[in-house]
């Protein structure tokens, strides 16, 4: 299956054979035909499997095949959920508009204002945005979307936990009309919010999903260790950073003072390290991102702002200094790894602080964990004991088939890829860290 014979024109065809793409992935190969068909869309695949350019292609062709409905408003808005991920769709959408006489515009908080009225003056086509900065337009009517045609979110059920599902509301509502076509994306879609979210958005949805959210990805290895205390952390981090010198890594913490210590911590070891926190300026969220993506350093230390859709290819190992608290966010984490085919690993230090957070992804990936030891780092904690549930149901003949079939089930088919395809980026901030802020930071 080619991109053409999905219907994508071939001068974008052209532009990607450019930087390496030439086979589509599976969730490309699904998920494209039946947005070009006009039909609204959940798509699930899991993480670095090319989400963007299904939903990117699809806008490109039906703004080369259908008139506007306005000459004024944007014909295609995508929400992100966090300003760096805004920033990283922008770029892959300049890529592949850069040959077209279509304009687009980001529109993030943090930026200027002004200089964002002034952009959306030009009637862009397309929009880049994350949620509260463009609500403010809306309401200060520096755009109207009553010519929207296409409204795409991606990570949308990130969009919802960081709580701006007053915001989506908003951006339905200005435009609110029958012809919109609309589009879910993200590798996590399958939960209740979402369900809710997608019955006031989309209309007769078709469903594409290439992966359940709680199927284990072939290519991140994933890594327990049990740690005692702070300190255990500490020399497991140190021991892991040693026998794993080569390639990028990104760390996750559970608080933002903690990645600004760790990165220092490490730099006195000589590992050059970044640390991002959601509290930062602007222009230093952008400077840190840039100096890690460019390779100027050798580890990002940060929080779950940097969970969702960062595309590094250098990033071969996640490691989480902390458990997340969500298991869905797991999953995006190590997902920062093992991107387009490539390989990664994923480290996770479990102590007794941890133990919930992580018998939740367990039980959410279906995974028995051993827990790894390294020589002269074994703890004392070895969990906690679980209280023995008492089953009053025996497992039926049905439930008992279901688990063998998927045992059974064949690995999903990867995207062919000879090498990294370098991606432009800058970033120019991020996302909320609270699952439910009172006030937003990506506004
Ligand atoms: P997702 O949104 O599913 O996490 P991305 O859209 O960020 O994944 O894509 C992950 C990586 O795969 C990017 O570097 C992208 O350029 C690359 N990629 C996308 N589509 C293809 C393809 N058809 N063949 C090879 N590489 C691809
Ligand atoms: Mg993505």
């Amino acid at each position: 299956m080619s991109f053409e014979e999905l219907g994508i024109d071939k001068r974008f065809v052209k532009q990607l054979e450019h930087v390496g793409i030439t086979t589509p992935t599976p969730i490309q190969a699904k998920a494209i035909p039946v947005a070009i068909t006009g039909k609204d869309l959940l798509a699930q695949s899991k993480t670095g499997s090319g989400k963007t350019l299904a939903f990117i292609l699809p806008a490109l062709m039906r703004l080369a095949k259908t008139k506007a409905l306005s000459k004024n408003d944007p014909r295609v808005l995508i929400l992100t959920p966090t300003r760096e991920l805004a920033n990283q769709v922008y770029q892959q959408l300049k890529l592949l508009i850069s040959g077209t006489n279509h304009q687009a515009v980001k529109i993030l908080g943090g930026d200027n204002y002004n200089d964002q009225v002034k952009a959306l003056q030009k009637k862009p086509h397309f929009v880049v945005a994350t949620p509260g900065r463009l609500c403010d337009h809306i309401d200060d009517r520096s755009v109207y979307f009553k010519g929207l045609e296409l409204l795409i979110l991606d990570e949308a059920d990130r969009m919802l936990d960081l709580g701006f599902a007053e915001q989506i509301k908003v951006i339905n509502e200005a435009a609110d009309h029958r012809l919109r076509q609309t589009l879910f994306f993200s590798a996590t879609l399958e939960n209740a919010e979402v369900d809710a979210l997608s019955r006031n958005l989309l209309r007769s949805p078709k469903r594409v999903t290439i992966d359940s959210s709680a199927t284990g990805h072939d290519d991140i290895a994933q890594n327990f260790y049990l740690a005692d205390h702070l300190d255990h952390k500490h020399a497991l981090l140190d021991r892991l950073l040693d026998i794993n010198p080569d390639g990028q890594k990104i760390i996750f913490t559970a608080t933002r003072d903690d990645t600004v210590r760790i990165a220092e911590l490490l730099n006195t070891q000589g590992i050059k390290s970044v640390a991002l926190a959601g509290d930062m300026t602007q222009s230093k969220r952008l400077d840190i991102m840039q100096h890690f993506s460019k390779g100027l350093a050798q580890v990002l230390v940060t929080t779950d702002v940097a969970s969702r859709g960062l595309d590094l290819l250098n990033v071969t190992h996640v490691i989480n200094f902390d458990m997340p608290k969500q298991a869905e966010e797991y999953v995006h984490r190590i997902g920062r790894t093992g991107r387009a085919g490539f390989k990664g690993i994923a480290i996770s230090l479990v102590s007794a602080k941890d133990w919930k957070s992580f018998k939740a992804v367990e039980s959410y990936l279906s995974l028995r964990v051993g827990f790894k030891q390294l020589d002269g780092l074994v703890g004392k904690f070895k969990g906690f004991k679980e209280k023995p549930v008492k089953s009053k149901t025996k497992p039926n003949k049905q439930s008992i088939a279901k688990t063998q079939k998927k045992q059974h089930k064949k690995p999903m088919r990867k995207a062919k890829v000879q090498k990294p395809i370098p991606q432009p980026f800058d970033v120019d901030g991020v996302a909320p860290l609270k699952r439910k802020p009172k006030k937003q930071e990506d506004s």
